[in-house]
């Protein structure tokens, strides 16, 4: 890699603004995410925190500004200088360089822990059984799971299924990781295993935006910190200024609840 390759952002968000009919939701969000960077973002239900993942995956189409990830326009593709509309194949590609995890794990509860991994690389991807049920062992290992393989879902525990999504999303090599709430429908005793899964894979490099309620999660792993409210970003920066000494009267009483 050269040094400009290092310096480039995976991840450009600029004057993003996304509507649902009247209701303006995402009100001009910049976001630059660092290759290895992990970004937590906070805020309070219903500012936007979902939405803008689900821009950054193309789930939701935008209504003005751009968002790239690893240098092409999301839901845009670049043709004789000019900005081409991707088609739906096109968009499959590019959620390819994207995984995402979810507050409901959605596993398919018919098929085995390791048939949930490597239905992606093999259906999608065009990988042998082999390559991908080799990868999805490293991946259970990765995630402290290799005896659950031939499990079912129904047989894990909440905490467990979880690691399994977050197996199943890294399955397909993803430049990116977006979590959404990973472990708010977790009881509070499941919480801390999926923390540690996630603070593995920030230590080993992943790039990762994360949308938690977990301040000490934050605080320990993020190497930035986004608060959003009301569709805007309201302050951003090191997790020690935006939590330790938040600038902003709204992050700071988004903060005072949680101590
Ligand atoms: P957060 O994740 O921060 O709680 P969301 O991004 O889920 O916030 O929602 C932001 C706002 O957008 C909320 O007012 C929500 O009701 C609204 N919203 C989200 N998705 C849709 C949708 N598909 N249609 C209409 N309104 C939506
Ligand atoms: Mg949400």
């Amino acid at each position: 890699m050269t040094a400009a390759e290092i310096a480039k952002p995976l991840v450009r968000a600029r004057n993003v603004h996304k509507s649902f009919d009247q209701l303006e939701v995402l009100k001009g969000i910049d976001l630059d995410v660092m290759p290895g960077e992990v970004v937590v973002v906070l805020g309070p239900s219903g500012s936007g925190k979902s939405t803008f993942l689900r821009c950054i995956n193309h789930l939701e189409a935008i209504n003005r500004g751009f968002i790239e990830v690893d240098g092409e326009q999301i839901g845009y593709r670049l043709r004789k200088d000019r900005l081409e509309k991707l088609s739906s194949n096109g968009i499959a590609s590019q959620r390819r360089k994207i995984g995402m995890v979810f507050q409901q794990f959605n596993l398919y509860p018919h098929m085995t822990v390791l048939q949930n991994i490597v239905e992606a690389p093999i259906g999608v991807h065009g990988e042998s059984r082999k390559a991908a049920t080799e990868n999805a062992m490293r991946l259970l290992e990765r995630v402290g799971l290799s005896e659950k393989a031939d499990s079912y879902p129904r047989q894990l525990s909440g905490g467990q299924q979880q690691r399994v999504a977050i197996a199943r999303a890294l399955a397909i090599k993803p430049k990116l990781m977006l979590f959404d709430e990973p472990t708010s429908a977790l009881d509070p005793e499941l919480v801390g295993e999926v923390l540690s899964t996630m603070r593995d894979l920030a230590k080993q490099g992943l790039t990762m935006i994360v949308v938690t309620h977990e301040i000490g999660f934050a605080r320990e792993a993020a190497d930035r910190v986004v608060f959003m409210d009301g569709g805007n970003v309201v302050e951003m920066g090191k997790p020690e200024d935006v939590i330790g000494n938040p600038q902003h009267p709204r992050t700071q009483a988004f903060l005072a609840r949680f101590l």
